[in-house]
């Protein structure tokens, strides 16, 4: 039997950053990856995504610009084919700057290829090999959810975000099922690129909004470029010509579906039981999200593997707090964690920081929102004045809570909006900073008005 000091599983965003750390203290290391090198950000996530959403907006943007007076744009045309290639182009190269940086540095021994999973909690089997290892790193990541039926019946028909980049060109009509903030970002980049979209979301609301006037203005806004279809579940089903989805008694017939209904964390075939600790009925073991330590065993879970901030950032940042506690165990540490922070790279852009609407005690907030509408010069000469902002803040403190924007560059405000948060900042505090003209931060300034006016009539004095 093999024996190390740390094993780390998952060779993607937390195993890497969790690499660097332990390769600081010693060579006593295994990292076990199981399918494709270059991580699910570079391979079939953030990147590839915006790439392909970068190559959108330009044309959807450059076909608008008789609006401005720009002569000939009414024959302008998209080559699908030029614009998948540039995604995939830039895809390798990103995959390649990661596989260059780490992978390809490793000693042959201290990499092994293949899936692993627990045969007691400090042993691990990969391809039959026994590795025990005094502190482990779970960073598994996720996968797509496809119900199973619909991978049968769809077949060809079927796309995710595993398989979507890979497309040589574009399928003529396309049903997206699942709105959340993948299938939205996808879903507009596909319609923009002139696909024939229609979305499905089982609830009411798109990208995971949850404060009620945002979500309804996102929804305003994404139906105004396509199909939009909420609050039902759909079916799928094929024949010879055609994918069907199928919603009540409405059939809707496409060429493909592309399936964007969530992610799961890679933990079901990791042996978790034999960690000999009660695991929920996700099969996900107790674990503290300050420290990553799951339950008290020299076991750490990070990133998507965890399912607690399945974004890039946050499984930048777990890795990191995974690794330092795994060196430093049986002392484990707390660290706090950074603000909240969620960002749909649509247009308009939607966008949430700090504590979720619907966490807060609505006796203990005030709530302000704008409606971007007639009231941001900036937007309005931009021809982007659609969306709405609003802000919660604690009744007695005047302290910022959280908000949700869905408005041009909400990507960039609520970065400045997250850092207020994070450093308790109060409504008044906030109003004291400068505020340029004309810009989309007056709409900012707007609504931290209404919420201190708020504050001041019924909270702090
Ligand atoms: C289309 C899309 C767009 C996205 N866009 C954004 C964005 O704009 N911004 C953002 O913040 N986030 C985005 N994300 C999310 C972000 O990509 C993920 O949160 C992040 O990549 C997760 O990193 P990770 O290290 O947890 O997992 P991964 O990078 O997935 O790494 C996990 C690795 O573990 C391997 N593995 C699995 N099981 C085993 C096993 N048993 N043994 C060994 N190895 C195993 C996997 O094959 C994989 O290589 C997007 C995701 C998708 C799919």
């Amino acid at each position: 039997m093999r024996k190390v000091r740390y094993a780390i599983i998952g060779a993607g965003t937390v195993g890497l950053t969790a690499l660097d750390i332990i390769k600081e203290q010693t060579d006593d290391y295994v990292l076990i990856q199981l399918g494709e090198w270059g991580t699910t950000c570079a391979r079939v996530g953030c990147m590839p995504s915006k790439a392909m959403i970068h190559a959108a907006n330009h044309f959807f943007h450059a076909k608008g610009a008789g609006a401005v007076g720009v002569k000939g744009v009414a024959g302008l045309t998209i080559d699908h084919a030029a614009v998948m290639q540039r995604v995939r182009r830039f895809r390798d190269r990103f995959v390649k700057g990661i596989n260059a940086g780490t992978v390809e540095t490793l000693p042959a021994d201290k990499v092994i290829l293949g899936a692993a999973h627990f045969v007691a909690p400090h042993r691990l089997e990969v391809n039959g090999e026994l590795i025990e290892a005094e502190r482990i790193i779970i960073g598994t990541g996720s996968r797509p959810v496809v119900p199973a039926t619909w991978r049968e019946k769809l077949g060809k028909r079927l796309l995710t975000s595993d398989t979507v980049f890979e497309l040589e060109t574009l399928p003529r009509r396309v049903a997206v099922v699942g709105l959340g903030v993948i299938g939205l970002e996808l879903g507009q980049a596909l319609s923009r690129l002139g696909v024939d979209v229609i979305g499905f979301e089982a609830s009411d609301t798109l990208s995971g909004l949850r404060y009620p006037e945002a979500s309804a203005k996102l929804v305003e806004c994404m139906s105004s470029e396509f199909a939009i279809y909420l609050n039902q579940s759909v079916d799928v089903d094929v024949d010879a010509h055609c994918a069907k989805v199928r919603r009540g008694d409405a059939i809707f017939e496409v060429d493909a579906v592309l399936v964007t209904m969530g992610r799961t964390p890679n933990i079901d075939q990791l042996g978790l039981e034999n960690l000999n600790v009660a695991l929920n009925d996700l099969g996900m073991p107790p674990f503290n999200p300050e420290t990553m330590q799951v339950a008290d065993l020299p076991v750490f879970i990070a990133g998507d593997a965890s399912g607690y901030r399945p974004i890039l950032h946050e499984a930048g940042d777990e890795g990191k707090i995974a690794a330092l506690n795994a060196v430093g165990f049986p002392h484990v540490q707390s660290i706090p964690r950074k603000t909240p922070l969620g960002i749909s790279f649509i247009e308009p852009g939607a966008a949430y920081f700090g504590d979720r609407f619907d966490a807060l005690d609505p006796a203990k907030i005030e709530v302000a929102a704008f409606d971007l509408h007639c009231n941001n010069g900036r937007a309005i000469v931009m021809d982007q004045d659609h969306g709405l902002l609003c802000l919660f803040a604690d009744s007695a403190s005047g302290q910022l809570l959280g908000g949700e924007l869905v408005m041009p560059q909400a990507e960039h405000l609520a970065h400045l909006l997250a850092w207020c948060v994070q450093q308790r900042m109060t409504v008044a505090q906030i109003l004291q900073m400068p505020f340029y003209h004309p810009v989309l931060e007056e709409a900012v300034a707007s609504v931290l008005k209404q919420l201190n006016a708020k504050l001041k009539t019924d909270g702090v004095s």
